[in-house]
């Protein structure tokens, strides 16, 4: 295996730049460009950076030597911690690239070779990728339990139970009972139906983990003129935590992006339902129109002086906007002022309410990728086929295809296909 290194830190001006070598050549390009000796392990000590080549010096800072296979790689790892100048991360990195049976890292290679080395399995790998991605509280302790092990502790837990189901029938197929004709399924049947049912649940989440990832959707609606960019602005403008706020690719759908709550939401102003009039308006409209029905939350704004809740379904949060003119505010509806900002209060504590309960964080660990969900379909669906008894063969084979389906989930079995596409996510020096 070669030795890699990469800056860790984001690239740029910064007090403290953080440099990381794997491999076994790792001790060696330490020893090289500090002419000293191998710190002790995981101790930080003070040195002078040299380039080995001409000995000159190239910065000041700490050095950290793991050896194997207590590291983040189970490889040697040297850490050094740099100035964060572009020269002096430029000055080491060429250094290092001009040592011998050295290489610089490809995006996700040190996850990768931890992930290699047993230190971390896939939804470990795919938890710390989240970790490092996460904007708001409720998703950093997502992440941060998913990268702890909670979701690969539970999927390998499963996948245990199975590997005992399938072993018993196994042994049945291999040492058909004589005396007692062996009726698998009735052996079988209740432990088969319990870890179904835990599944079933488990997948039964209402997409919360997924959506706590990826942001909650939640579009504003409602006729012309009712006053619905105006409260987008209020609610953007009025959040103290605004991640990131950008015009829609089209200019039908405008976004900002919110904190609720810990949760991420997406706010989205379907401005298009305007007047019609031109083809580029109905394109708009007929997008605003799709978006609110993918909407995870929907907002129907009404006026005194324009419009009615038409719009209005099962589950929305409906508002009378403009209360300022003096409108009666009818029971279970807020009565809101983009302009003075009266009820805006009320109306975050109800977004609040329902986002957080809906899509907050969660004692159980939750599925939060597609991929899980699935892994996991497919194995409910082996495992009641293999709850339907019959031939003892075919209710091994699909235990078998069922055990897989739970490996691949943390890497266990046949995942090389998947670890491209899991890796590709990270950036070099990760
Ligand atoms: P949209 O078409 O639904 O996005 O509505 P706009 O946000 O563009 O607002 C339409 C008009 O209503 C604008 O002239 C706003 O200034 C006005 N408006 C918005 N909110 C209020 C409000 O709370 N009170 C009053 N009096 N006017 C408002």
């Amino acid at each position: 295996m070669e030795t890699i290194y990469a800056l860790s830190t984001a690239p740029g001006r910064a007090g403290v730049a953080v440099l990381r070598i794997s491999g076994a050549g790792a001790g060696a390009a330490l020893e090289a460009l500090t002419g000293a000796r191998l710190p002790p392990p995981r101790m930080a000590v003070l040195r002078r950076f040299i380039d080995p080549e001409t000995q000159g010096p190239l910065d000041r800072g700490l050095a950290l030597f793991f050896p194997a296979p207590a590291s983040f790689t189970g490889e040697n790892v040297v850490e050094l911690h740099l100035h964060g100048g572009r020269a002096v991360v430029a000055g080491v990195l060429g250094a290092l690239a001009r040592l011998p049976d050295l290489r610089a890292a490809a995006p996700g290679e040190f996850t990768r070779r931890a992930f290699e080395n047993g230190k971390l399995d896939l939804t470990e790998v795919e938890g710390l990728a989240d970790l490092i991605d996460a904007e708001t509280e409720a998703q950093r302790a997502q992440a941060l339990r998913q990268m702890e092990g909670a979701l690969g502790k539970l999927y390998e837990g499963w996948r245990a139970r199975l590997v005992r189901l399938l072993a018993h029938a196994e042994a049945e197929i291999d040492f058909p009972d004589e005396e007692v004709p062996g009726d698998l399924i009735a052996k079988l049947g209740p432990g088969i139906a319990a870890l179904g049912d835990e599944i079933a649940a488990h997948l039964d989440d209402g997409r919360r983990g997924e959506r706590l990832r990826d942001g909650v959707e939640v579009a504003i609606i409602g006729p012309p003129n009712v006053g619905k960019s105006s409260l987008l602005n209020r609610l953007a403008r009025r959040e103290a935590a605004i991640v990131s706020e950008e015009a829609g690719t089209t200019r039908d759908v405008l976004e900002v992006r919110l904190d609720i709550g810990g949760v991420p939401v997406t706010l989205a102003d379907t401005a298009g339902l305007r007047e019609a009039a031109g083809a580029i308006e109905r394109e708009g409209v007929r997008r605003a129109l799709e978006r609110a029905e993918r909407a995870d939350l929907r907002l129907v704004v009404a006026a005194p002086d324009a419009g009615g809740f038409d719009l209005a379904r099962e589950g929305d949060i409906r508002l009378l906007n403009k209360i300022d003119l003096g409108a009666e505010v009818p029971a279970g509806i807020i009565g809101v002022s983009a302009m003075t900002g009266a009820g805006l209060d009320a109306l975050e504590a109800a977004l609040s309410e329902r986002v957080g309960l809906a899509y907050g964080a969660s004692e159980h660990p939750l599925i939060t990728r597609a991929r899980h969900r699935e892994g996991l379909t497919e194995c409910a669906s082996a495992l009641a086929r293999a709850g339907e008894g019959g031939d003892a063969d075919l209710v091994a084979e699909d235990l078998r295809l069922a055990a897989r389906a739970l490996g691949r989930l943390t890497g266990r079995v046949d995942v090389e296909e998947l670890l491209d596409v899991i890796f590709r996510d990270f950036c070099i020096g990760k």
